[in-house]
């Protein structure tokens, strides 16, 4: 980082942010917010020429790269911080209707990113039920005896987007049979067990799932062979 006490030189125009009370050299104009300096000697915006730039602040790069790249005149504003001992980039000047042109280019590609936003969530939207139906499919591949609804409900809930569950998981993505097995294992648990009103009820996971056990294997081995859920034990 450059420190300099003096505004730095560079190519195009710099005008200053003055930090004690300026007067033009030239129209004893004043006290300035914006200045020129020419060799040493302060000068208003209108008696350098530039009073018909707009200023804009800094902070919207693209903004300010289009507004300056569609300007025949532009200048560099800076002001002096004492604390840092250094001019610092305010912003720029630039012509006003380039500025109004570079507006209307950032909110295009603003609208832009909308659409595509729009677009991929959309597609994703596309996949997700691909994989649900994906999803679905092999659950009753492997489990011929699984109710169709069940079989759609389960696959809809674990592949639920962002949810974490294990449809989403690179095993359930490649539909290993250990992942859907997983899946409607836990479905099993939760729908068809008083596994949930254990656990309310206080007892702990282990010895909750400890319980339930033979009713969720009874009506995984019925759904496996095709012979509906219904617990048999
Ligand atoms: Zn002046």
């Amino acid at each position: 980082m450059t420190t300099t006490t003096t505004p730095p030189t560079r190519t195009g125009l710099l005008v200053v942010q003055p930090v004690k009370r300026r007067h033009c050299a030239e129209c004893r104009g004043g006290p300035l917010s914006l200045l020129v300096l020419e060799e040493g000697t302060p000068r208003c915006l209108d008696c350098a020429d530039l009073g018909h730039l707009v200023f804009l602040p800094r902070g919207d790069t693209a903004l300010t790269r289009r507004s300056r790249e569609g300007s025949t005149l532009s200048a560099v504003v800076v002001r002096f911080n004492r604390r840092r001992g250094r001019y610092e980039r305010q912003g720029v000047l630039v012509e006003e209707a380039a500025l109004a042109r570079a507006e209307e280019r950032c909110l295009a590609d603003a609208e832009a990113r909308r659409r595509r936003r729009a677009r991929d969530a959309r597609r994703r939207a596309a996949e997700d039920l691909r994989f649900t139906d994906a999803f679905a499919k092999e659950i009753r591949r492997l489990f011929p005896g699984c109710p169709d609804d069940r079989a759609c409900a389960i696959a809809g809930h674990a592949s639920v987007r962002g949810s974490g569950r294990v449809g989403r998981s690179a095993a359930g993505r490649a539909l290993s049979e250990g992942a859907v097995t997983s899946a409607v294992r836990a479905a099993v648990r939760h729908t068809d067990t008083p596994y949930d009103q254990l656990l309310m009820s206080g007892v702990p996971r282990h010895e909750a799932r400890r319980r339930i056990a033979p009713t969720v294997e009874t009506t995984l081995a019925g759904w496996r062979a095709g012979t509906g859920g219904a617990p048999r034990a």
